[in-house]
C-alpha cells in the first residue's frame, strides 16, 4: 500500500489487537451511540471540522473564539502551505497511479514510471499553487521553490512505490483485471468522505486513508504533537456514526522531506476511551465558547508554534 508496508502493518495490528482485548472500547463512546451523551452533540446545527477541534495548540480554546466569534483567521504560514501542498500531491499521485492502471495495465510498472515521472515537476508547482489558493496568500519565491521541490520528490517516491506495487501484483496475479489490481496495489480509499453531522462534526469530512483493517490514517507533515491522536478520535466517531462499524485502530503517518527520498514515521494507536472522551470534551467546550461568545483567555504560556501566536502575542487581538 505504497508507504504502508503490509507485513509491517500486520505485525503492528497483532500488537494492537492484543491491547484492545485488554482495554476494549466502551459502547457508550462509539460513534453509533449518538442519541445519548457523551456522544450526543449539544447542538445538531453547530458543526465542527475535526482539525478545528483536534489541533489543540491552544489549551483554552481561544483559537475557536478567534475564528468563530471574531472571524480572525490564522495568518498563512510556510508550514500550513506545505501541509496542504503535500496532501495535494498524495491525492494526485494516488489518482494518477489508479488511472494509469485502468488505462494501460499491460505496460506494467515500467510503463507507469515512463508515463508519470516526467510530470513530477509540474505536479510540485501545481500543489504549491493549490495551497496558495486555499490560504489566499502567496509564498515567497524561496519558500515556493522549497515546497515545490519537496512535493516533486514526494510524487516521484509515490510513483516509484506504485510501480513496484503494480509489478508485484501483476507477477502474483497475471490474469487480474485492472479493478482487482488497483485494489491490491493502491490504498483502497484516500480522502474518504464522511458525514460527521450525527456527532456534531462537519457533513463532509475527509479521512486521509481508510484501510481494509477498519483502521484510519492521518498524514502529518510537521512535528510530532501530543494532540495528534485527537484527529483519529474525531474521524473514528464520525465513521462509526455513519457506518455503524467499529473503528478501533489508527495511524498517524509523519512525512519528512528533508532528503531526496521522503521518510515516514508511523505511529500506530488504539482509538480508545481516553482519547474519545478528550475529543468529546473539546467539542462540548467549543460549543459553550461559541454559544456564550465569551473570550476564554490565554493559557499561562502560549506555544510559539501556535498558528495564532502572531495574532494573540503580537497585539492583534
Ligand atoms: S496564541 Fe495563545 S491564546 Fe492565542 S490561540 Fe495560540 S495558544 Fe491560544
Amino acid at each position: 500500500m505504497l508507504f504502508l508496508d503490509r507485513a509491517d502493518m500486520d505485525k503492528r495490528f497483532r500488537v494492537l489487537r492484543q491491547e484492545l482485548v485488554e482495554r476494549p472500547t466502551s459502547n457508550e463512546l462509539r460513534g453509533w451511540s449518538y442519541e445519548a451523551p457523551p456522544i450526543k452533540p449539544l447542538s445538531t446545527s453547530l458543526r465542527f471540522g475535526v482539525g478545528e477541534l483536534a489541533s489543540r495548540y491552544c489549551e483554552t480554546l481561544r483559537d475557536i473564539y478567534l475564528r468563530r466569534i471574531l472571524g480572525v483567521k490564522p495568518p498563512p504560514s510556510f508550514k500550513m502551505a506545505r501541509g496542504i501542498a503535500f496532501h495535494e500531491v498524495m491525492k494526485a499521485a494516488l489518482f494518477d497511479i489508479k488511472r494509469f492502471i485502468y488505462e494501460d495495465l499491460s505496460s506494467g510498472g515500467k510503463g507507469l514510471l515512463a508515463s508519470l515521472l516526467p510530470r513530477s515537476e509540474s505536479i510540485g508547482f501545481d500543489a504549491v499553487e493549490r495551497a496558495e489558493a486555499a490560504l489566499g496568500s502567496r509564498l515567497g519565491e524561496e519558500d515556493r521553490r522549497l515546497v515545490a521541490s519537496g512535493c516533486s520528490n514526494l510524487y516521484e517516491f509515490l510513483v516509484i512505490q506504485g510501480a513496484a506495487a503494480l509489478d508485484r501484483t501483476l507477477s502474483k496475479y497475471p490474469h487480474a483485471e485492472p479493478d482487482s489490481v488497483v485494489n491490491a496495489a493502491v490504498p483502497p480509499v484516500s480522502e474518504r468522505k464522511v458525514d460527521g453531522s450525527l456527532v456534531g462534526l462537519s457533513g463532509e469530512l475527509s479521512v486521509d486513508i481508510y484501510t481494509p483493517y477498519n483502521a484510519i490514517a492521518d498524514v502529518k507533515t510537521g512535528e510530532v504533537r501530543s494532540f495528534h491522536p485527537l484527529t483519529l478520535a474525531g474521524y473514528a466517531l464520525a465513521l462509526e456514526s455513519e457506518e455503524g462499524i467499529p473503528v478501533d485502530f489508527g495511524f498517524i503517518i509523519y512525512v519528512k522531506l528533508e532528503k531526496r527520498v521522503p521518510s515516514f514515521t508511523i505511529k500506530p494507536l488504539i482509538v480508545g476511551d481516553e482519547v474519545r472522551r478528550e475529543f468529546l470534551e473539546v467539542r462540548d467546550e467549543a460549543y459553550q465558547i461559541i454559544t456564550s461568545g465569551r473570550d476564554p483567555g490565554k493559557p499561562s504560556r502560549c506555544p510559539s508554534f501556535c498558528p495564532y501566536y502572531a495574532v494573540c502575542e503580537g497585539g492583534g487581538v
